[in-house]
């Protein structure tokens, strides 16, 4: 049974959807102002794992994920850069997906821009304005927090302390109480705008947010994610601008991702320690190690990057793929093993538990690792069957439906990408490197050389595998390859 920890509670809690077959979830996504880094690519690939295990506990999932092309950021990003707003925002948006596709992150059902959805901005303003949660200055609309007295439920955020005059701040001087934030921004010179009912302007962050996640999931909802960060103010801004309108609880389960510090520091540009995907990924990682490393700390850790855990992180998926190519090359005895049965059956249910409690990602892989392990040991001592290999094969797939780094597809993923790169992106080499159809093929060939004795021609295949990245190994039980 799936528990969570829900910021808004305090509290663990078993988890029950509205529906209880469908599972309605929304997710913050980026701000399309700069290539995402690493810290939002945790988060990314937390609300990843989340939609694979709903899925694999018999849960449809429909989710909802924003892609936020209109704010300060993308704006002072695209004036900078002499480009529209939109064709601006587009490049970080295709380079966004392109990288999701990287770390195998599954394309939540629906992906919105906040700039395609103004209409339903301004009818939610419409309407708090109309409940008197809203009001008029300057051209801009503001929220009037005072008439929200659960404001900071989520947060527990004490605001009572900020006085009316007591800190107020610059650039919305027209706010009638400080804490107040902006639900619509006047239109200022040479900003983009939009001509709507509430006059030329753009929307705030929180309203679209709020906007979007409701036309597509409607008033009340079953889980919303996001970064710490968000926490305060966006997602609490979120709860009093749904909230007000509706009259109706907005979100039941809210689930945060603590962040990424890079070395124990916190990430920033000027550290000189700050990373996109594609950074690491020009230093010659793998994607999959980079998802295997990100996924590795559950959620409401912290998760400390360094390159030796990036390192590490390699070798486990190398490890991983090792052990299912032994366990389908390798000639293993006939019959089965019900020691090696029972033990198999208590790693899925290791398995199973770890990831019921808040996805409990360190103790999922432990349970498939201490598996590997002994499974390994029972393999060198001849106590391993053939027959037993289905049922490690099961467990493995439903590791892989979740942690997805299986697969020995980076260096096809990075090829494909790079052709569709509208920014230089520098691929590690053997990124050309041969499918696993084009292995095989070369393989054959060097068996047909061999067994016509022409050892001359087997040896330059297998160097030329290896220039393309592919080690093979020959051994008793004949030939074995992999990816270096
Ligand atoms: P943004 O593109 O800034 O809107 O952020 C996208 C997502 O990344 C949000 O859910 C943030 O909370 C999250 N995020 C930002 N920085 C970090 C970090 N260092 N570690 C983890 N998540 C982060
Ligand atoms: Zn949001």
């Amino acid at each position: 049974m799936l528990r969570f920890y829900n910021t808004l509670t305090s509290q663990v809690e078993q988890f029950q959807p509205l529906d209880p077959r469908r599972v309605r979830v929304y997710t913050c996504g980026p701000t399309v102002y700069d290539f995402a880094h690493i810290g939002n690519f945790r988060s990314f690939v937390f609300q990843d794992i989340l939609r694979r295990t709903l899925r694999a506990r018999g849960y449809e999932v429909f989710q909802v994920m924003n892609i936020t092309d209109v704010d300060d950021r993308t704006i002072e990003n695209s004036t900078a850069a002499g480009m529209s707003l939109r064709d601006y925002t587009e490049k970080f948006a295709r380079a966004f997906l392109q990288d999701m596709q990287l770390l195998s992150l599954e394309k939540p059902e629906k992906i919105v821009r906040a700039t395609e959805h103004i209409d339903a901005m301004v009818a939610l303003v419409q309407r708090l304005m109309e409940k008197g949660f809203a009001y008029r200055s300057d051209g801009s609309v503001y929220f009037r927090i005072a008439k929200f007295p659960t404001y900071g439920r989520l947060s527990k955020i004490d605001l009572s302390g900020i006085k009316t005059g007591a800190r107020v701040d610059v650039q919305e001087y027209d706010k009638s109480d400080p804490r107040d934030f902006a639900l619509w921004k006047a239109a200022k010179p040479g900003e983009p705008s939009w001509e709507t009912p509430l006059g030329p302007g753009r929307p705030g962050w929180h309203i679209e947010c709020s906007a979007m996640a409701m036309k597509y999931l409607g008033e009340s909802f079953d889980i919303h994610t996001g970064g710490v960060d968000l926490v305060f103010p966006h997602h609490e801004n979120e709860i009093a601008q749904s909230e007000a309108a509706t009259g109706k609880l907005f979100v039941r389960l809210w689930l945060h991702c603590e962040h990424l510090l890079v070395e124990g520091e916190r990430m920033a540009k000027s550290k000189g320690n700050f990373y996109t995907l594609r950074d690491l990924l020009a230093r010659g990682h793998k994607p999959s190690a980079i998802r295997y490393l990100l996924a590795s700390v559950p959620r409401r850790k912290q998760l400390n990057f360094t390159f030796d855990g990036l390192h590490q992180a390699t070798q486990s998926v190398e490890r991983l793929r090792n052990f299912r190519l032994r366990l389908r090359t390798e000639k293993f005895p006939g019959g089965t093993s019900a020691a090696v049965a029972k033990r198999i059956a208590e790693a899925g249910q290791a398995f199973d538990a770890a990831l019921d409690d808040d996805l409990n990602t360190a103790e999922a892989l432990a349970a498939v690792f201490d598996l590997l392990r002994d499974l390994n040991a029972a393999m060198d001592r001849g106590e391993f069957h053939q027959g037993d290999r289905a049922a490690v094969e099961q467990l493995l797939e439903r590791y892989n439906g979740i942690f997805a780094v299986l697969a020995e597809d980076d260096y096809q993923k990075l090829a494909a990408v790079k052709d569709q790169m509208d920014v230089p992106v520098p691929v590690p080499v053997g990124a050309d490197a041969l499918s696993d159809a084009e292995v095989e093929r070369l393989l054959g060939d060097r068996r047909q050389a061999r067994a016509r004795r022409d050892f001359a021609r087997a040896d330059e295949i297998r160097q030329e595998l290896f220039d393309r990245g592919i080690i093979v190994e020959d051994t008793k039980d004949g030939v074995r390859w992999k990816r270096k």
